[in-house]
């Protein structure tokens, strides 16, 4: 049985969520929320947020301050004065388990970096290998609350399809979100403008088959035939 079962979900309480532009619009499509309704930029200069798997991205209003783009949090229903994702459904305390359960509410949609957690692929490897996970990743002094994993995780716990498949999809989804912050921070636009730009740039990305000396044209534009002063919406 995951070391997620039963759990009272110390992870969707304890770290910010960085969350791909790809991991933005399946959740606005499969929840029918807007980008505004559960997605955050979070200060991030100290890089422990974003780490080597989301960029930063920077905004006309705080120009020098790398953001993280993450999931939005709000204070538990359950346990006031704690924190925890938006998407997390809690249960009341009961016998035995003082925090209770709780489960991802968007569990099919939950984005990359909760999918993966804790693998990552071996250096030079397409093996999947365990991150060791923290008892905690706050302070003690903030509450037993965001204590994390109730035991160690085994290679047993991680599906051998999905697993490396997942990670797979992660990176991808990494690499190009790395890009549509390169051509992002071009310009540093205003924050109000991000969630048009990222539905025109991923409106964008399957394209028609392009005769060879067309495709040596559309490779002079990549990464993306990028918005020169605004972003770009696709014609109806
Ligand atoms: S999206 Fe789901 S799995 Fe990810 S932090 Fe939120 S509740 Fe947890
Ligand atoms: S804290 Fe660990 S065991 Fe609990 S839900 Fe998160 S990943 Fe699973």
């Amino acid at each position: 049985m995951s070391p997620c079962s039963g759990c009272h979900a110390g992870c969707c309480r304890s770290f910010a969520i960085p969350v791909t532009g790809a991991d933005i619009l399946r959740i606005a499509r499969s929840e029918s929320l807007s980008f505004w309704d559960f997605i955050v930029r979070w200060e991030d200069s100290s890089g422990s947020i974003a780490g080597n798997y989301v960029p930063h991205f920077y905004f006309a209003d705080e120009p020098r301050t790398p953001f993280a783009i993450c999931l939005k949090q709000v204070e538990s229903q359950q346990f006031s004065g704690t924190r925890r994702c938006r998407f997390l459904d809690e249960s009341a305390p009961e016998p035995g388990k003082p925090f209770g359960t709780a489960r991802c509410g968007i569990y099919g949609s939950r984005p990359s970096a909760c999918r993966v957690f804790p693998t990552r692929f071996e250096s030079n490897s397409p093996l999947v290998v365990l991150n060791q996970v923290p008892e905690r990743a706050l302070p003690e002094s903030a509450g037993a609350i965001y204590q994390l994993c109730p035991r160690e995780w085994t290679p047993r716990d991680v599906d051998i399809i999905d697993g490396p498949q997942d990670l797979a999809v992660a990176r991808y989804e990494a690499d190009f979100f790395q890009q549509v912050a390169a051509v992002w921070n071009r310009q540093v636009l205003d924050w109000k403008l991000f969630p048009d730009f990222l539905e025109a740039v991923y409106s964008d990305r399957v394209r028609e088959a392009q005769p060879v000396q067309a495709r040596e044209e559309v490779r002079e534009t990549l990464p993306f035939a990028a918005p020169a002063g605004k972003p770009r919406r696709r014609a109806a």
